[in-house]
């Protein structure tokens, strides 16, 4: 029995993670559930989008009696469906022909960048300069809110496979967002008192070492950047290792720091990921939640709407029902991006709404704090509101919750209605308007 030494909670074993991808998913016994089309899907896909599981995600997680349809094998196994047939196509005949490594890579890789690797302008649009230098590891969209992308922390425990995060993963260093120094970040943000917070995102960031993640952490603290109220941190630790926070080598570390950084007199907020009401029911992440919890971080959670895996209302109102008993804020509910296996896990904005709001509908006012659903597109966040008939025309109404320009945020605006669209490009305006009324400013 292992006892936590700050709350002694006692914990069954202590588990060693293991890692499983591409190279070795053979050695996964509960694969062997599997048929033969299936198992190939998984080498076809796993060569173009990222693919990694863990001891944890197959063990406790994943309810093998009901793969292939269990939403958390959906969320981590690569499956056929997420590439376009004739990607998926060129990729199987190649394997078939026994192809060299090389070769199916290169391949690949001219596939990805059909995938639009780089969705919302992240690229070009979002790039903070510091003295006419240009940082990489950084994102500025919204006036409040920088993004900060440690460069140790490109990676996840395991991967979704529905990630907009994915170039990150699969080796193609021009794509990578890196940044070294810690002391950039701090130098911008002297240079921007209108930033009240840093979002410190990834990949995910508690993937690093306690040791590493102090090293960006305490600058910030250390410096005098009364402004900087609020630090965030995004991960999904909670959901795919929540043993980062009971039995790691250095979860008392991380812990510490994360007191350390809430006494400092930020709020500390862990923006966790949680896509399923399953991942909040294993011992293991109640335990790390509590843990968490005592040490004054805030935990607020979000997660995309995805088809196959959380398409249900009563899946939503669950999950927040429960991440409420547990301590946990909802946070948002997004719409699926438009980049990698989009068509594969999209639900029609009309649905999604629905979805929202027959989820919405069944819980008390202190879960409706969630926000959604929510496109991350590239002018803002953009909330379906509803949908309506004015003078006729059936309409969606929609608001910016975020916006490039803060003057857009919350201004009611109106799409045509449409039951196919998925995302802000499949809309166009009502009322016989040329563009919608931020198109002319937002590029
Ligand atoms: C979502 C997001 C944020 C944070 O937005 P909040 O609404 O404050 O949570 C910041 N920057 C970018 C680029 C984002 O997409
Ligand atoms: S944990 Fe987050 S960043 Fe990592 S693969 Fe999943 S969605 Fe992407």
């Amino acid at each position: 029995m292992q006892r936590f030494p700050s709350d002694g909670v006692a914990a069954q074993t202590v588990p060693t993670y293991k890692s499983y991808g591409r190279h070795n998913f053979d050695q996964i016994p509960q694969l062997d559930c599997l048929t033969a089309a299936e198992r190939f899907a998984i080498e076809v896909v796993s060569q173009i989008l990222p693919f990694k599981a863990n001891s944890y995600v197959i063990n406790e997680l994943i309810d093998w009696d009901k793969v292939p349809d269990d939403p958390i094998f959906r969320l981590t196994f690569p499956q056929a469906g997420m590439l376009k047939p004739k990607h998926f196509n060129t990729i199987a005949a190649l394997i078939r022909q026994g192809a060299n490594q090389r070769h199916i890579q290169e391949i690949s890789d001219t596939i990805r960048l059909e995938l639009n690797p780089h969705p919302a302008g992240q690229m070009e649009l979002n790039r903070p300069l510091l003295n006419d230098a240009v940082l990489d590891g950084m994102q500025h969209k919204y006036r409040e809110t920088v993004l900060f992308f440690p460069s140790q922390g490109q990676t996840c425990h395991a991967y979704c496979t529905f990630c907009f995060r994915w170039p990150q993963f699969v080796g193609m260093s021009e794509l990578k967002f890196a940044m070294r120094q810690a002391a950039q970040l701090v130098a911008y943000l002297h240079q921007h008192p209108e930033v009240t917070d840093v979002l410190i995102t990834g990949g995910d960031p508690l993937i690093m070492k306690s040791d590493t993640l102090a090293t960006y952490l305490m600058p910030l603290l250390e410096n005098d950047l009364p402004h900087l109220q609020t630090i965030r941190i995004g991960s999904k630790a909670l959901g795919f290792w929540p043993y980062r926070f009971l039995t790691d080598p250095d979860a008392d570390a991380l812990l510490a720091l994360l007191r350390r950084t809430v006494q400092a007199g930020k709020h500390v907020t862990l923006m966790a990921h949680f896509t399923h009401p399953r991942e909040l029911h294993t011992p293991a992440v109640r335990q790390a939640i509590a843990r968490i919890r005592e040490t004054g971080v805030q935990i607020r959670t979000q997660s995309p709407l995805l088809a196959q895996i959380n398409d249900d209302s009563n899946v939503w109102a669950a999950m927040w029902q429960e991440q409420v008993a547990l301590g946990c804020i909802p946070y948002y509910m997004f719409v699926v991006r438009n980049t990698g296996a989009q068509h594969h896990f999209a639900v029609p904005l009309e649905r999604a709404w629905n979805i929202f709001r027959g989820a919405y509908q069944q819980v008390s006012g202190v879960a409706r704090t969630v926000r959604g659903p929510s496109m991350s597109t590239n002018p803002g966040k953009i909330e379906i509101q509803g949908i309506t008939q004015l003078n006729g025309e059936k309409l969606f109404m929609l608001r910016f919750l975020q916006g490039r320009n803060p003057d857009w945020v919350l201004q009611p605006f109106f799409a045509k209605y449409d039951p196919q669209a998925i995302w802000l490009d499949d809309l166009s305006p009502a009322f016989g308007a040329e563009q919608f009324f931020f198109a002319a400013e937002s590029g």
